[in-house]
């Protein structure tokens, strides 16, 4: 068997399409922006891609976007003042702190002080406390991104046996929570999971988010599986030149693709549906803000 690709940068563009309409249809019929906030603490290189992507792409979606870029030495005390006036400001629904954070600030004091109504990233525990329990939440994006695309492959996933490896707080447990909520069997695996070869072979769903290249293999994988690779990891690449890199995801693309019935690939897979998520969060925000009906198929 050979598996689909599920196309990532496809699927995220034609959600970045949807989140434009909408906030043109907003625009037009209430006169509402919705603006997204994005704080940027230090020089960390890759934070300042995601920032500069976030920013540009918030802007095509007709969105507005404020960035509030701080020195890494900014006093805990001043970003908490920033994440005040940002909660207080009207023009702004959605609120993101890049992580990570320098070592001197309480990055879960800073996250816990946003808005629960603002927290795009939905790391606040009050929306950690709302996904849990069944609630209407702020999702967190990159898993949210994962579920559409699911969804979108499989139409409904009841009853279906789902495998999570990974059980961190932005991927893993919000990952088993959204498939909990969509009726799946849910297992969560993690480093000490006894026989993860025999536990992930149950699965007509794989979520892998450990951060480890290429360690799912395919003779892993139940025959015609749905395998969502979140992972993304830079190795050596000899072949293209002395010194060049690659990206590659947790699992190892050629095998698993030779036996699992869909999978996505790394890069273009997951990471694009992260931020299309996040664009797709703040027009949530925006719409719950304005007591407007939400985005269908936007939301968890
Ligand atoms: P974390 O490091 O926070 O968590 C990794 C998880 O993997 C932990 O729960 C850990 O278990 C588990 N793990 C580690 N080694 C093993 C092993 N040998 N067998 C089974 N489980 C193992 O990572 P994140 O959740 O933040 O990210 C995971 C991956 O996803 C990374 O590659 C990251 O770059 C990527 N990522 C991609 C995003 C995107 O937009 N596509 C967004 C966010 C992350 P334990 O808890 O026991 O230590």
């Amino acid at each position: 068997m050979t598996a689909t690709i599920i196309d990532g940068k496809a699927f995220a563009a034609r959600i970045r399409g949807e989140v434009a309409e909408h906030v043109a249809r907003l625009k037009e019929a209430h006169s509402i922006t919705p603006g997204l906030a994005v704080v940027l603490v230090g020089e960390d290189p890759a934070s300042q891609v995601y920032v500069r992507n976030k920013h540009a792409q918030t802007l095509e979606a007709g969105m507005e976007s404020f960035e509030h870029r701080l020195p890494a030495d900014t006093p805990e005390a001043d970003l908490l003042d920033l994440v005040a006036r940002l909660n207080a400001d009207p023009a702004v629904h959605g609120i993101l702190v890049q992580l990570p954070l320098p070592g001197h600030v309480d990055a879960e004091k800073v996250i816990n002080a946003i808005d629960p109504a603002k927290d795009v990233d939905g790391f606040h525990i009050s929306n950690v406390g709302l996904l849990g329990t069944g609630q209407k939440a702020m999702v967190p994006c990159t898993p949210l991104g994962c579920l559409m695309m699911l969804r979108d492959h499989l139409g409904s996933l009841s009853g279906l046996e789902a495998v999570v490896i990974g059980r961190s707080n932005i991927v893993g447990k919000p990952m088993a929570q959204l498939l909990l909520g969509d009726s799946c069997t849910v297992t969560v695996a993690h480093s000490r999971t006894r026989d993860l070869p025999g536990v992930v072979r149950r699965a007509d769903i794989v979520v892998a988010a450990v951060g480890r290249p290429e360690m799912v293999e395919g003779d892993w994988i139940k025959p015609g599986a749905t395998v969502i690779d979140v992972g993304i990891n830079r190795v050596d690449a000899p072949e293209k030149g002395e010194g060049k890199t690659r990206l590659v995801g947790d699992c190892d693309f050629e095998s698993c693709a030779a036996v699992a019935g869909a999978i996505t690939p790394v890069p273009g897979g997951v990471g694009p549906m992260t931020i299309a998520c996040l664009l797709a969060n703040t027009l949530t925000a925006c719409c719950r803000a304005n007591g407007l009906p939400e985005p269908e198929g936007l939301t968890a």
